[in-house]
């Protein structure tokens, strides 16, 4: 029987995909797939291995009727638990009528609607360890707005870091094809993305596992590497002819991430990475088996900065490690002190069911970790404030997430992030007196007037 004190993480579901119907449709079917797959959804390639099989129907003909009724009557019966979408999703008294048992029919474009329907049918694995999607303040899995998708690279992981099951649950490190990954991200940026947040177990390995095959795209070769993605992603577009912002998550710091920082300085790439550091001490990290664990990290960082003033670090930190000890812990806060980063995240070291880290000796009592874990969140606050601080009075690019209603004085409210926040996890730019043109998606020029410790504060002065 399982040990009740571990946390159990169950295995992936499975979605299967029966696309009809025009390139709009296929859109649609792309934008569910590209979320479904960021939210840790296995594909299955057939309606057996499926646990729910989600048919995206054209309704534009009658004869693309008969096809869509008939590929939902394979969908019923060959797997039972079918979702409907697309545009004979708007017809779903028909639907209803011919197949009672289908699990729910959205209409066209409703991809939202779509994906939160696969949440109930067959809900997500969650948790802090293996979420590359944070989670809403109440623990739900939160829908992208339009304005921005995550764009997943590759599957599985090659490491063995001593307190993740990562490669026991999604295998190896398996990337997917560079031309399939920029054809994806051209038509999530030709739907109206904003900003893509590339994500995977280890962005920097992409590409390790199939040696960095080269593909044709745009009539030039481009490997399957972080740079090469990097640099092609900064040449798309929106159809307003701006660039998009890219955002890197999950960058181990191996030698060549410091090539992506000139491109962050020209301005191809939004200047902000994500390295889940987890730890700085020699010790915790050889215990933790982590990968690209080297002592030039701070003088990297360094240079980095050099190159790219702008450039916002975030990254999250483990507490409380078995064998960490005090020492430890205080070469991690004296790290900080040097290292300087914009954004952070603590967790408390927690056992999962399959970890090798659970078998290791000198567990950290409970108390202990909550004071270090107390002292970590103190420590980068106080950081994060004074590089906040830096800020006011400059004038910086912000993309609106959300305005509000006029209030009794007609004043409206909004709220949008820098390029140093990543949707979810990092702070906002409140912004006040906002055009009522303004909307989600629109990047405009802030004047910086305020900072705390997560937000800032301001006003618009260019649209
Ligand atoms: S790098 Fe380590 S923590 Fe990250 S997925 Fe791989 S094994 Fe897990």
């Amino acid at each position: 029987m399982a040990d009740k004190t571990l946390t159990r993480i169950p295995e992936s579901p499975k979605v299967g995909m029966v696309s009809l119907g025009c390139p709009k449709a296929l859109v649609d079917s792309e934008r569910i797939l590209t979320r479904l797959r960021a939210d840790g959804y296995a594909m299955s390639a057939d309606y057996a291995g499926a646990d729910v099989v989600l048919v995206n129907t054209c309704g534009f003909l009658d004869s693309a009727k008969e096809e869509s009724l008939a590929a939902i009557g394979e969908a019923m019966a060959e797997n039972g638990r079918v979702i409907v979408t697309g545009c004979m999703g708007n017809e779903a008294e028909a639907i209803r009528a011919r197949f009672p048992d289908v699990l729910a029919v959205t209409g066209a474009h409703q991809y939202e609607q779509v994906v939160d329907a696969v949440h109930v049918a067959a809900p997500p694995t969650r948790g802090p360890f293996v979420d590359l999607i944070p989670a809403g303040a109440d623990g739900e899995v939160k829908l992208t707005p339009r304005h921005y998708s995550y764009l997943k690279i590759s599957e599985g992981c090659n490491h063995s870091c001593a307190f993740c099951i990562i490669p026991d649950l999604r295998g190896k490190l398996s990337s997917r094809r560079i031309d399939a990954v920029l054809r994806e991200a051209e038509k999530l940026v030709a739907a109206g993305t904003k900003e893509l947040l590339v994500i995977s177990q280890d962005t920097s390995a992409y590409g390790v596992d199939t040696k960095h095959e080269a593909q044709m795209w745009k009539g030039r070769e481009v490997r399957a590497h972080m740079t090469d993605l990097a640099r092609e992603l900064g040449q798309l577009r929106t159809p307003e002819g701006h660039a998009p912002w890219v955002r890197m998550h999950y960058v181990y710091p191996y030698p060549h991430v410091d090539a992506i920082i000139p491109l962050m300085a020209e301005g191809l790439l939004t200047p902000y990475l994500d390295i889940p550091f987890q730890h700085a001490a020699p010790n915790v990290l050889r215990a933790m088996k982590r990968p690209a664990n080297e002592a030039k990290v701070l003088e990297r960082i360094k240079a980095w900065r050099e190159i790219c003033p702008d450039l916002a670090i975030r990254s999250s930190f483990v507490v409380g490690f078995p064998g960490e000890t005090e020492e430890d812990f205080q070469y991690l806060l004296d790290w900080l002190d040097e290292a300087q980063l914009d954004r952070v995240g603590g967790f408390r070291f927690e056992p999962v069911e399959g970890a090798q880290a659970n078998d290791l000796p000198n567990p950290v009592p409970e108390e202990v970790k909550e004071d270090r874990y107390r002292r970590l969140m103190e420590k980068t606050e106080a950081i994060s404030a004074a590089r906040l601080q830096r800020k006011v009075g400059r004038v910086i690019p912000v993309i609106i997430d959300e305005v509000g209603e006029p209030d009794e004085d007609g004043d409206i409210g909004a709220t949008g992030r820098s390029q140093a926040d990543a949707p979810e996890i990092d702070g906002q730019v409140l912004l006040r007196d906002v055009s009522p043109e303004l909307r989600a998606g629109d990047i405009v020029s802030v004047l910086v007037e305020e900072a705390d410790a997560h937000d800032l504060f301001g006003v618009v002065v260019e649209s």
